[in-house]
């Protein structure tokens, strides 16, 4: 980068940024967005040049999980986001102000930038009993939600429990609990599910729209694709492991020293989509995979009761209980050996059958010749025939001289 480039320089010594950390940081999104390199002078341009994005961010039912994720963003660090791409003009857990005069800057932020501000939500959102279970300032948090989010630009909801009431909405919870998306007022709303979300998912979806001036592209329950069109198996470091059918049969077994697979300690990375792998978390330092805990799902919907137990496989076809060090290759070997002894078992036995049947109808029909040969066979008897009237035959007219028969006592000579 020179001088000459579309005022990028000038916009960094504005900003006191070094234009090393700031390359990096644009280096770092263009990865997170999974585009090629060629696009980082395009991002670099569009995010030194933007004017900072006011947020407001609202948590409900949480554990701050998101916060303390965004806390410790490393590329770019929480003091960069804030300095150059954000304004976060309230966040309840990090704004010094409490109580009304936090209300009002609420309000303020709103009406300062009617459709200009982006509502980041965290935590589920309690709807039973008329939302009691969460009060903000006096009102539930449900109708703040609403009210924030109908002016917002767009509505990104981090974390699990603010893409569909995550824990509070698990089996049992009394809190009626939901996603924004079921209690937003309309308008774009990009989730960023995950136990908590990877901050660089949040970085990467607000520099997207700075750049193109739209959100990313979305799959059907909108999840960013750059962040949740891959499957984590697919891009597991351990993969080869399991490809190879050598996997961890107990935690701390020396495989699991050894860094094999954890598809038999319950890892659900088979079933769970997200850029985890490939992102990390804590400045790229470890994931969980990495860290050996294995993958719970938790960028998928309702994983604490569907992805549970997270330390046990799911219910599945292959019969591992049988044959726990098989292999995938191994196991499908076996299922086509077994067909293929099942097909010559029953070829076999086809054969005895006709064999026999075969031999059975000879006998028969050599025994019904000799009986008839030797008439052992009794004949049955005649049906009774009914007598018929016959006509006697006519007399003939002697053609020609016949010798009249001699008398009954003429002498014969
Ligand atoms: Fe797949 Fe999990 Fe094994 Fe990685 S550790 S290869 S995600 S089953």
């Amino acid at each position: 980068m020179t001088r000459r480039d579309d005022g990028i320089y000038d916009a960094l010594v504005r900003r006191g940024m070094s234009r090393r950390s700031f390359m990096k940081f644009a280096t770092a999104m263009t990865a997170a967005l999974a585009l090629p390199a060629t696009y980082a002078p395009r991002i670099a341009q569009a995010v030194a040049t933007a004017p900072r994005v006011p947020v407001i961010w609202l948590r409900g039912q949480a554990c701050s999980g998101n916060t303390m994720s965004f806390l410790r963003s490393a590329n770019p660090t929480v003091v960069e986001l804030l300095l150059d791409l954000l304004s976060l003009d309230y966040h309840e857990t990090l704004m010094a102000s409490a109580g009304a005069s936090a209300d009002l800057a609420r309000v303020a932020t709103m009406e300062k930038y009617p459709n200009g501000y982006i509502a980041v939500v965290e935590g589920g959102i309690p709807t039973a009993d008329d939302g009691v279970y969460c009060m903000i300032g006096g009102r539930p948090f449900r109708d703040v939600v609403r009210e924030v989010t109908a002016g917002a630009l767009a509505t990104i909801a981090v974390g699990s429990c603010a893409f569909d009431g995550g824990l509070p909405a698990a089996s049992g919870g009394p809190t009626g609990a939901v996603g924004v998306g079921q209690v937003a007022s309309g308008g774009v709303i990009v989730n960023l599910p995950g136990c908590p979300m990877n901050v660089d998912n949040l970085t990467a979806t607000i520099v997207h729209y700075l750049t193109w001036k739209q959100w990313p592209v979305t799959d059907s329950r909108q999840r960013p694709l750059f962040a949740y069109g891959g499957l984590i198996h697919n891009q597991c470091e351990r993969r080869a492991h399991f490809e190879f059918g050598e996997f961890v049969l107990a935690w701390g077994d020396e495989a699991s020293q050894k860094g094999w697979c954890l598809y038999k300690m319950g890892c659900k990375g088979p079933e769970a989509y997200g850029n985890c792998p490939s992102q990390q978390f804590d400045a790229g330092t470890s994931w969980p995979v990495r860290a050996g805990g294995g993958c719970i799902g938790c960028t998928m919907p309702g994983f604490w009761d569907e992805m549970s137990p997270f330390y046990r496989r799911l219910q599945s076809p292959i019969p591992f209980a049988i044959a726990p060090n098989a292999s995938v290759d191994q196991v499908g070997a076996v299922l086509i050996g077994g067909v293929a002894a099942l097909t010559v078992v029953h070829g076999t036995a086809t054969y005895v059958r006709e064999r026999r049947t075969m031999a059975s109808k000879g006998r028969a029909a050599r025994k019904a010749a000799a009986a008839a040969a030797t008439d052992a066979t009794p004949v049955p008897a005649a049906e009774p025939v009914a007598a018929v009237a016959v006509a006697p035959p006519p007399v003939m007219e002697a053609p020609f001289d016949v010798p009249p028969a001699a008398p009954p006592d003429a002498e014969v000579r």
